[in-house]
């Protein structure tokens, strides 16, 4: 039998899926509350950081604004767009070389980066 956390944490992992489109965790709580209305926003929270603690979501920080939770969890990058702050998906190649030369210049151990691609989205330049 399920339990009732283990009920919410997957119904916070299925509204992550279902968004596809880098929530905020406020987006995250509103798209759950809908349904559940009497899941509260507390929960939500703690249930966005175990799951990406376990790394079955990630979190993007964001340069702009509140932290994204992505329902991707292998490496890629984002192209965020400076008109309608839009986070899209970039799949490239692996650009981890770059951590090395950081390292080389600065003689730090680089743990982790986060490169973002910044611009106007197709939509937003169609306008
Ligand atoms: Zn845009
Ligand atoms: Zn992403």
């Amino acid at each position: 039998m399920q339990t009732r956390q283990t009920f919410q944490k997957s119904l916070t992992l299925d509204a992550v899926k279902a968004m596809q489109c880098h929530p905020t965790a406020d987006q995250v709580y509103a798209y759950v509350a809908e349904k559940y209305p009497e899941i509260s926003r507390a929960t939500i929270y703690r249930n966005l950081n175990q799951l990406s603690e376990a790394g079955e979501i990630s979190r993007v920080k964001n340069p702009c604004g509140a932290d994204r939770i992505d329902h991707i969890t292998h490496k890629h990058y984002h192209f965020i767009c400076s008109c309608c702050h839009q986070l899209t998906n970039v799949d490239i190649p692996d650009i981890g070389h770059l951590a090395k030369l950081c390292e080389e210049q600065t003689g730090a151990k680089v743990e982790e980066s986060q490169i973002f691609f910044g611009g106007i989205c197709k939509n937003c330049a169609g306008r």
